[in-house]
C-alpha cells in the first residue's frame, strides 16, 4: 500500500527551515510527512535577533550578501521582499587598523584586488615598497599548475606579504574567521584563481570587469547594495519560514536527535528523548562533527570523513553606547584588525551605521568579534574577562568610554566551518561515502559556502534531492 514519504529534517536553523519549506513547496501534489527536530527551545540556530532598550540586536548573522540570489529569492517567495533593507550608502566603507589607528580601506579594494589605483597610492595602509610590490602584480605571469592553494600563498605570490598582512588577512578573516595560511582559495574565493587564469593578472581582470560590473550593478544589485537585511532583523526570515511550514510540517523544539539507526527495510529510525520514529529520508543540517557522532555506529568511514572538517569558535560582544561617549565618528560599517597588530579582537561592526533603527537616537550599537581560528585561546575567557577585554580594546581603538547601555555576549563554539586547502576534495569524499547510505542528505554551511544564502540554497537542494529520489524508489 502506498503511503506518503516520511522525511526528517534534523536541525531547525536557517538550513533546516529552508529545507522543510522547500519540501512544503514541492509537496503539493503528494505531500510528504515532514518532521523537523530542533534540539534547542527556539528555531533559527545561529540566527538570533533581540530587542533591548530600544536597540535591535543581532547576536549571529546581521545581514546577507545579495549577489548570491537564494536568500533574496526565498524572501520573495515568503512575501518578505518589501521588508528587505539595504546598507546605508552614506557609510559604505570600512576601516582597517594600522599601528593602532583606524585607516580607511582604499575605495574600490575588493577583498584582495584594487579596482582603482589612486585610492591605493594615496592610502597610508601600505608602505611605498608595499604599493610598488602590489603594482608588480600587473606584470607577474600566471601560475598554471595550481589546483588549490591557501589564500596566504596566493596573495603573497601575487601582491606580496604586506598586502596579505595589512588588508587581505583581516578582510577575508572577517568573513571566514580563518587562518589564511590554511584557507582554501578554490573553495572560498575561486573567482580570484579564475581571474589569474583568464587575464594573467587580477589587476588587469578587475579593470576589465569594472565597466561590466558597473552596468550589471545598476541593473540588479543596486536595489539593495551588496548586503541586505530585514527591517526587523534577520529573525524575520525565521519567523516567516516557521509560520509558512506550520500547517504541513511537524516542528518539534527541545528535540535533540541522539541516535540514528538504519532499518533493514530501508530508511532510518531516529531517537529523540524516550521516543523513536521511522523515516524514509533524513536531511541533516547540523555541524558535520555532530552528524559524525550520530552515524558512527553504522558508517565509520563516513563519520571519519565528516570529522575532517574543522570548526572555529567565536564570541561576539554586542554593546550599546551613547554616541557622546565615543570619540571616533564611526563613519563606516566597521573596523577590521590585522593579526600583526597583535590586538585581542578580530573586528568591530558599527551595526547602527550599517542599518537604520538598530539603536535609539543619539546611541550606537557595536558588535565586537573575539577568538576565531587565529586566537582560539580568547574563546575560553569567562564572560566577565571577555567584556573587560572588549571594553579595553574599544576604548583604545575607537575612544569608547562611559558605561555601556548594555553588553550581551553570544558564544559560538565550533560554529564556523573552516574551508581548509583540499576542502572541495574533502566534501566530494564525504558525498561519495554518503552515497552508501541512501536516504541521507547533507545540508548546511560546511560544504559549499558559509553564509546565509548558501545555507538556504543547500537546504533547498537537499529537499529537492530528497523528494526527487522518491521517484526511483518504491516506498510501501
Ligand atoms: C558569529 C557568526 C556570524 C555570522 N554572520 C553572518 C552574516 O552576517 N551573514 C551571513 O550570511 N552569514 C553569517 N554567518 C553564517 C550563518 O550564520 C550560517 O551560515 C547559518 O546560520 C547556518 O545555519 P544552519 O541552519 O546551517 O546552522 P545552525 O544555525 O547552526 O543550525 C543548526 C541547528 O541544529 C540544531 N541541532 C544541533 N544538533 C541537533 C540534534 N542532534 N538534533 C536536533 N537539532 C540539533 C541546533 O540547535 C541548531 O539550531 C555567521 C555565523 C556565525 C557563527
Amino acid at each position: 500500500m502506498n503511503r506518503s514519504l516520511r522525511i526528517a529534517v534534523v536541525g531547525g536553523g536557517i538550513t533546516g527551515l529552508a529545507a522543510a519549506h522547500r519540501l512544503v513547496e514541492l509537496g503539493h501534489a503528494t505531500p510528504p510527512q515532514i518532521t523537523l527536530f530542533e534540539a534547542s527551545p527556539r528555531l533559527g540556530g545561529l540566527v538570533a535577533t533581540q530587542q533591548i532598550q530600544g536597540y535591535t540586536l543581532e547576536l549571529g548573522p546581521d545581514s546577507f550578501i545579495t549577489n548570491k540570489p537564494w536568500a533574496v529569492d526565498l524572501c520573495r517567495r515568503l512575501g518578505l521582499e518589501e521588508q528587505l533593507i539595504p546598507t546605508d550608502p552614506q557609510y559604505r566603507r570600512s576601516f582597517v587598523l594600522r599601528r593602532g589607528k583606524p585607516v580607511v580601506v582604499p575605495d574600490g579594494f575588493q577583498l584582495m584586488t584594487p579596482a582603482r589605483i589612486w585610492p591605493v597610492l594615496t592610502s597610508s595602509i601600505f608602505s611605498w615598497w608595499g604599493k610598488l610590490r602590489m603594482g608588480c602584480e600587473y606584470f607577474l605571469p600566471a601560475r598554471r599548475d595550481v589546483i588549490d592553494e591557501s589564500l596566504a600563498s596566493f596573495v603573497r605570490r601575487r601582491f606580496g606579504q604586506e598586502v596579505l598582512e595589512r588588508l587581505v588577512q583581516p578582510l577575508v578573516g572577517g568573513i571566514y574567521t580563518s587562518d589564511p595560511e590554511k584557507l582554501s582559495l578554490r573553495a572560498t574565493l575561486p573567482r580570484f584563481l579564475d581571474m589569474e587564469q583568464r587575464f594573467g593578472s587580477l589587476i588587469r581582470a578587475s579593470r576589465a570587469a569594472a565597466k561590466t560590473s558597473d552596468r550589471s550593478e545598476q541593473a540588479s544589485g543596486a536595489r539593495y547594495g551588496l548586503f541586505a537585511t530585514h527591517a526587523g532583523g534577520t529573525a524575520q526570515i525565521v519567523q516567516a519560514l516557521a509560520s509558512k511550514i506550520s500547517d504541513m510540517a511537524e516542528v518539534i523544539t527541545h528535540a535533540c536527535v541522539t541516535q540514528v539507526e538504519p532499518l533493514s527495510s530501508g530508511g532510518y529510525r531516529l531517537t529523540c528523548g524516550a521516543s523513536s520514529r521511522e523515516f524514509d529520508r533524513v536531511i541533516f543540517t547540523i555541524p558535520t562533527y555532530q552528524i559524525a557522532d550520530l552515524v558512527e555506529p553504522f558508517a565509520t568511514k563516513f563519520a571519519q570523513a565528516l570529522r575532517e572538517i574543522e570548526y572555529a569558535s567565536t564570541t561576539i560582544v554586542v554593546s550599546g553606547h551613547k554616541f557622546s561617549d565615543v570619540r571616533h565618528p564611526l563613519d563606516a560599517f566597521g573596523l577590521v584588525v590585522p593579526a600583526i597588530e597583535k590586538r585581542r579582537i578580530l573586528a568591530v561592526s558599527f551595526t547602527s551605521r550599517k542599518f537604520p533603527n538598530r539603536a535609539p537616537d543619539g546611541c550606537v550599537q557595536l558588535r565586537t568579534f573575539v577568538g576565531g581560528a587565529m586566537q582560539p585561546e580568547l574563546f575560553l575567557l569567562s564572560d566577565d574577562e571577555t567584556k573587560q577585554l572588549v571594553r579595553e580594546e574599544l576604548r583604545d581603538l575607537l575612544g569608547v568610554g562611559g558605561v555601556p547601555d548594555f553588553e550581551v555576549i553570544a558564544r559560538y563554539p565550533r560554529s564556523m566551518p573552516q574551508y581548509h586547502v583540499g576542502h572541495i576534495d574533502r566534501v566530494a569524499r564525504i558525498r561519495e561515502l554518503g552515497r552508501q547510505y541512501p536516504g541521507i542528505f547533507l545540508a548546511g554551511s560546511a560544504y559549499d559556502g558559509v553564509g546565509l544564502p548558501d545555507s538556504i540554497h543547500s537546504g533547498e537542494l537537499a529537499a529537492e534531492s530528497g523528494i526527487q529520489s522518491k521517484e526511483n524508489e518504491t516506498v510501501s
